[in-house]
């Protein structure tokens, strides 16, 4: 007869549906940041996507819809996908923390760049996210992205352009920016970020159809 430990096993994130773990997740109190938020912003896209992508935290405009990469960081992302011959389709999307983290200045909900306890405290979802989409390839959108999904801190200059191999389930990871650095850079240096994100995903997207996908 199974004992208890392997029935609770049995009912692990790989058992659950998509569904099921963001009407989890809406209870979610693992940390304070579901206190100041609107609700839990989950991971949209279908089971099974070869390309799962990870951005920091819900913005003001994800908050308030209860979806990512809805505003503006999210339509440039939308845009570069298509520069890059992706399609949304084949991804799922999702934050390393899934409530949004802000302060007040006047009117104004002001993000806030999540801290170490708070990602780590939310990495129980994105675990539970990859085993049920089962990935071939994991984008990181910048340094808490990559933080969350390697599980220590990165220099994104040093590690993006390669298929990373250090997850401890089969996966290949791409560390590169998010697309909210390419809505804050210069005019001069915004064509250009554009570009090398459109190459990293391109990359990653390649990585994802082929089976020797790792290349770092
Ligand atoms: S940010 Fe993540 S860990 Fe913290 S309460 Fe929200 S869902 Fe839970």
């Amino acid at each position: 007869m199974a004992d208890v430990s392997s029935k609770v096993r049995a009912t692990s994130s790989a058992r659950r549906s998509l569904a099921q773990l963001a009407a989890e997740a809406a209870g979610c109190t693992a940390c304070d940041l579901y206190r100041d938020a609107t609700q839990t912003v989950f991971g949209a896209g279908p089971q099974g996507a070869p390309m799962l992508v990870v951005g920091e935290q819900p913005g003001d405009i994800e908050d308030q819809a209860g979806e990512p990469f809805v505003g503006p960081a999210g339509r440039l992302f939308d845009e570069i996908l298509e520069e890059a011959g992706i399609d949304r389709s084949d991804l799922y999307v999702t934050n390393a923390v899934k409530h949004f983290k802000w302060v007040a200045r006047g009117k104004r909900r002001i993000h806030q760049k999540p801290n170490a306890s708070e990602i780590v405290a939310c990495h129980r979802w994105l675990d539970a996210e990859l085993d049920v989409v089962q990935p071939r390839v994991v984008v990181a959108l910048g340094a808490t992205a990559a933080r969350s999904v390697l599980g220590h801190p990165v220099t994104i200059r040093e590690v993006r352009g390669k298929v990373l191999d250090e997850l401890d389930r089969d996966v290949g990871v791409v560390v590169t920016i998010h697309p909210s650095a390419v809505l804050r850079a210069d005019d001069a240096d915004r064509r250009a970020m554009r570009t090398s994100l459109a190459d990293d995903l391109r990359l990653a997207m390649a990585a994802a159809r082929t089976t020797g996908r790792r290349t770092g």
